[in-house]
Parts: C-alpha cells; sequence; structure tokens
C-alpha cells in the first residue's frame, strides 16, 4: 500500500479514518495529534513566562506509552522557557520487572537531558508489592493495591516537588475503557469527577479547589497500536514486558469488547471517548458545589480524604507496612 500523502510505502493503515501513511507522515500525523491535544487542552497556562515556569512532572514508567509521551513533549517543549519537564518513575518493588523498566527510562532522560526522580514503595510504605501480592492480606488482586499506592505516589511527589501538572501517558485506548467502566458502573459522579481530575480542557475545568496536583493525558488521542508503532520507528528505549502481578480482570474484559467492537466499527473508541467527554463535563458542572470532594485530611498522613484515615493508609496498615518520616 502507497501513503495516501506522498506515494511512499505505507507503514499504518488506521481503518477509522481510511489513511494510508509512510513512516514519516504517520510520525507527523502522530506528533500534531498531540500538538492539537496540548493546545485544546489549554495545558499552558497563559500565565506562564520565562521568569515564572511551569513544572510539568511526566509520570514516566518506561513502557511506551510513557516513553513516547516524554519524547514528543521534549520536542515540543525543550526550546521553550515557559516550561520546566521533570520525569518521576515509581518503583514498586517488583522482581525482574521494574529494574528493567527503569533503565529504559534512565536512558531517555539521559538523551534527552531531563532531570529525572524515582520514588520507590519501598522508601514511602515500607512494602515491596511482590510481598503485597504473595501475602494479599485483603484477598485483592494485587492492582487494586498498587493503583492506590501509585496515585498517591505520583500525587505526594508532585505537591512536595511543587509541580503545576502531572501528565501521564494514557492512550485513546486506555481512555475508553475507562468510560465504559465509568459509564457501565452506574457512578455518574465518577464520570463527573474524572472530567475535573484529568479528562477536560484547562479551560473548562474546576480546579482551584482541588487539593490535588491538576492532571493531563496529552496522549489520550492517539490508539495504543499507534503509540507503540511510534516508539518503535523512532528506536526509542522501552520496556515490552508484562507486569507478573497484572490483574485487572475486568478492564480486560472491557477491552475485548471494545476491540471488538472497533474492528466491526471503525471508530468506536473515538465515539466513545467524544460523547463521554460531553456527558462528563454536563455532569461535573451539575456536581460542582456538591460538596462532594475531600474535606478533610488524613489523621495519619495529611492527604485529602472524606475519612479520618484515607484509602493509602488503610492499606499501608493491612499489609504491615510503615509510612515514611515526613519530616513535619
Ligand atoms: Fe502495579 Fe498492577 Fe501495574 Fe503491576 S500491573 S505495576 S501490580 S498496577
Amino acid at each position: 500500500m502507497e501513503c495516501d500523502k506522498c506515494g511512499d510505502e505505507a507503514v499504518m493503515h488506521a481503518t477509522y479514518s481510511g489513511m494510508h501513511l509512510c513512516e514519516e507522515h504517520f510520525c507527523r500525523s502522530v506528533d500534531s495529534r498531540v500538538r492539537k491535544r496540548v493546545r485544546e487542552d489549554a495545558l499552558l497556562s497563559e500565565d506562564a513566562s520565562p521568569d515564572d515556569p511551569e513544572t510539568w512532572l511526566i509520570g514516566l514508567s518506561g513502557g511506551k506509552d510513557s516513553v513516547v509521551l516524554t519524547h514528543i513533549l521534549d520536542d515540543i517543549f525543550a526550546r521553550d522557557p515557559r516550561v520546566k519537564l521533570v520525569a518521576l518513575t515509581i518503583h514498586e518493588g517488583i522482581e525482574g520487572y521494574r529494574d528493567a523498566s527503569l533503565d529504559a527510562c534512565l536512558e531517555l532522560t539521559d538523551d534527552l537531558s531531563i532531570e529525572h526522580e524515582v520514588v520507590a514503595y519501598a522508601d514511602e510504605y515500607g512494602l515491596q508489592m511482590d510481598d503485597v501480592a504473595d501475602e494479599d492480606p485483603l484477598d485483592m488482586a494485587p492492582c487494586a493495591y498498587c493503583g492506590v499506592f501509585r496515585r498517591d505516589a505520583l500525587s505526594q511527589y508532585a505537591e512536595e516537588y511543587g509541580a503545576d501538572k502531572l501528565l501521564t501517558g494514557h492512550n485513546l485506548d486506555d481512555e475508553a475503557q475507562t468510560a465504559m467502566m465509568n459509564l457501565l458502573s452506574g457512578d455518574i459522579q465518577q464520570v463527573a469527577k474524572h472530567f475535573d481530575a484529568s479528562l477536560g480542557s484547562f479551560e473548562d475545568r474546576e480546579i482551584d479547589d482541588d487539593p490535588f496536583v491538576p492532571r493531563a493525558k496529552p496522549l489520550r488521542d492517539i490508539p495504543e497500536k499507534e503509540v507503540a508503532l511510534y516508539a518503535h520507528l523512532k528506536d526509542l528505549p522501552t520496556h515490552m514486558a508484562e507486569c507478573p502481578h497484572a490483574s485487572e480482570a475486568y478492564r480486560g474484559e472491557i477491552q475485548g469488547h471494545i476491540h471488538d467492537l472497533e474492528n466491526d466499527h471503525p471508530g468506536t473508541r473515538h465515539s466513545i471517548m467524544s460523547g463521554y467527554e460531553e456527558l462528563a463535563k454536563l455532569a461535573a458542572e451539575a456536581y460542582r458545589n456538591s460538596d462532594d470532594g475531600p474535606r478533610g485530611e488524613c489523621e495519619r498522613c495529611g492527604a485529602p480524604t472524606n475519612n479520618e484515615v484515607c484509602r493509602k493508609c488503610e492499606l499501608v496498615d493491612a499489609v504491615g507496612g510503615e509510612l515514611a518520616e515526613t519530616g513535619d
């Protein structure tokens, strides 16, 4: 097949758009969709200036998504004095997995001369995910513990670092799955929270009273396969192995259904997201001022929560971990 733009050999065919693209035009297309998303989400505040730049913390796992995100953001902003990029890797304590992906993170951040920080569950919570998965005191899937610890570690570090935004590499497939899971849960308040927490444009989101550093997902228009192809064509250092504790069974089920729908009806993921984002925006507007956000602080760690003790501290207790001293 030939590239629809230049006639060179095509490396991909996007069934949802009908386009065949060669390596150069495919990579340009990914770059321009991310630039457009950054613009449309108003990611860079109008107040940012060379004298008062914004700090964007990128969650960098070493997997294809976060590596591609870091590479493209560096391409866009490396010479822009209004933005400082910092990469953060969370080390969960999973033998043979995270150490290998950490090597990919170090290679990338070294190549791009981006500051790179590492936060380990061992230091923050006194635990290793391998032990948590083995002992599993609450009879939950490992990801149910790990997801809570990771969200907390990212938020906590972003706050301590003084970051203005926290960026993650969620792609179109990830977001379409989350959208379907939220809709199928029947919890519209969760849909509303998704919008203000990380989905909508900064022009439409209510973030002033949010106790967390605002999040954004600049890859959310790019299908997972295209992220993988981009990483391959650009020869980026990525770690492709799957975590040995990966266990999100329900998400896997939803992923399978969306995959089948996309095969039969190309464009399904895009239409899920455009409809969902509109709905989430309306829900966010309806639920604002309903006073349902975190109203207090965890009495152990100070994290925002509606309860006396936050979920992360409950889980740290359950698995016999210990919170790091904060020095307060
Ligand atoms: Fe943690 Fe699950 Fe991800 Fe493994 S797959 S790193 S256990 S969230």
